[in-house]
């Protein structure tokens, strides 16, 4: 069995939405198919857990569930959704009431997994529409995580089992099965979410269990590029990828793949598409166990970075134990360190973060700590870094940090 990703951006419209149809409708064989949240819905859900206890959240919630009705309505789709999607927008609405009740970041997790929840619904409806056996699998009957809302650790066994036993339930019977990517629950049923961008993990989870013979995750780009093509036009396409590679690349930040997504398809051998929704008809790139294969220089680019410089009140030395301290609520905080460096008598880290969590890590660690924080920075990762890609990145700007190993060159700029 083959397994497809399709992203926010491809199902954004009604007419994207019908050209993921038509690429699934291609493949002869059984297909699994991962779907994300249609456009930015998730963008707007978290927009909508920001307002929770106003009087405008439910009001913004219809709207964005009018929007997807919409939708259906233009794919003749409404006939097999309008159900659910009434169902979701009711739920939805006892979620928003009930937000004073609940941890904040379980509450999160059950709103803003309406997204895919709903985008899945108008995504089978139109298969139904046009005539494909298809079938709209719960991704929280599969995926079972740990109880770290919002970014969640899947529990493999179990998960692999429920796959498993769901994939067989149905592949006798429907061409096309459907789930929802980003989602999966705790063992008592409740709602968790893999993180940010979680969907090419999900499909990777699924392409894993199940062995499947290759993943395509279908982008708004023709493959993995040299570099953002919004911010280098003129990034050119890398054709094939070791596994390692990949690993790294997303690791250092680069958006296409989700960093988690790699390593599972890694560990059996699973051939990786990277292809264009757009123009699937081009090749892409390739992402497998290659060997001695030649790179240009790949460069990735992170924004928002804070470099965080702690110095000891009691004029101490940096020691273990400072670091230890502050390591322990980095890892408490979720806040993610990119470099770092300690010197006598300072500790400076490259971090990203949200602000809020960073806020109370600065607040806890004041009493022990100086701290001094510059924010707005750049972290920029080149592999296979020579120095005319050094020179041009590095142009007009300052660079406050820098560290190169091996292949990788990275550096901090304002
Ligand atoms: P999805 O629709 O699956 O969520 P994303 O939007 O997250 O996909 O990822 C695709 C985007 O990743 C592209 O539009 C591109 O701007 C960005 N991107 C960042 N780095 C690269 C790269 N090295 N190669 C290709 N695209 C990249
Ligand atoms: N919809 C989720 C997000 O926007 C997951 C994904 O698209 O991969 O983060
Ligand atoms: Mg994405």
């Amino acid at each position: 069995m083959k397994v497809y990703k399709f992203g926010g951006a491809s199902v954004a419209h009604a007419d994207n939405i019908l050209n993921v149809c038509n690429i699934i409708a291609l493949e002869k064989e059984p297909l699994i198919v991962v779907i994300s949240a249609l456009g930015k819905t998730t963008n707007a859900i978290e927009k909508i857990i920001h307002e929770a206890d106003t009087d405008k959240a439910v009001k913004m919630w219809d709207e964005l569930c009018d929007e997807h009705k919409t939708i259906a309505k233009k794919l003749n789709a409404e006939e097999h959704s309008i159900v659910y999607l009434d169902e979701y927008q009711s739920e939805g609405r006892e979620i928003i009431y009930d937000y004073s009740r609940r941890n904040s970041d379980e509450f999160y997790d059950q709103l803003i997994s309406k997204g895919e929840l709903m985008s899945t619904t108008i995504v089978v409806a139109t298969l139904i529409e046009r005539g494909l056996s298809s079938k709209w699998l719960d991704a929280r009957k599969m995926f079972r995580s740990d109880e770290r809302f919002r970014s969640a650790n899947i529990q493999w066994r179990e998960t692999e089992a429920s796959v498993q036993d769901m994939i067989n339930d149905h592949v006798q019977r429907y061409n096309v099965m459907v789930t929802q990517g980003f989602i999966a629950s705790t063992r008592d049923g409740r709602t968790t979410t893999l993180g940010r961008e979680g969907s090419d993990y999900s499909a990777a989870i699924i392409s894993y269990c199940i062995n499947a013979e290759s993943m395509t995750v279908w982008k708004d780009v023709d493959g993995v590029l040299t570099g953002d093509p919004r911010i280098f036009p003129n990034a050119t396409l890398i054709s094939q990828l070791s596994y390692e590679e990949a690993i790294e690349m997303t690791y250092y930040g680069a958006q296409v793949i989700h960093p988690k997504t790699i390593q599972p398809i890694q560990r059996k051998e699973i051939p990786l598409n990277v292809k264009s929704f757009i123009h699937p008809d081009r090749n892409g790139t390739i992402i497998n166990a290659a060997g001695g294969l030649l790179y240009p220089p790949m460069i990735v680019v992170s924004n928002n970075q804070y470099l965080l410089e702690f110095s000891s009140k009691d004029f101490s030395f940096i020691a273990e134990r400072h670091l230890s301290m502050l390591f322990r609520k980095f890892n408490h905080y979720r806040i993610r360190v990119n470099m770092m460096r300690n010197s006598a008598i300072s500790f400076i880290v490259c971090v990203s973060a949200e602000k809020e969590r960073l806020e109370l890590l600065k607040e806890e660690m004041a009493y022990d700590f100086e701290i001094e924080e510059t924010t707005n920075l750049q972290l920029v990762t080149v592999r296979h870094y020579n120095q005319s890609t050094i020179d041009f990145l590095t142009k007009g700007k300052t660079v406050l940090f820098e560290e190169t190993h091996d292949i990788t060159y990275q550096m901090v700029l304002k």
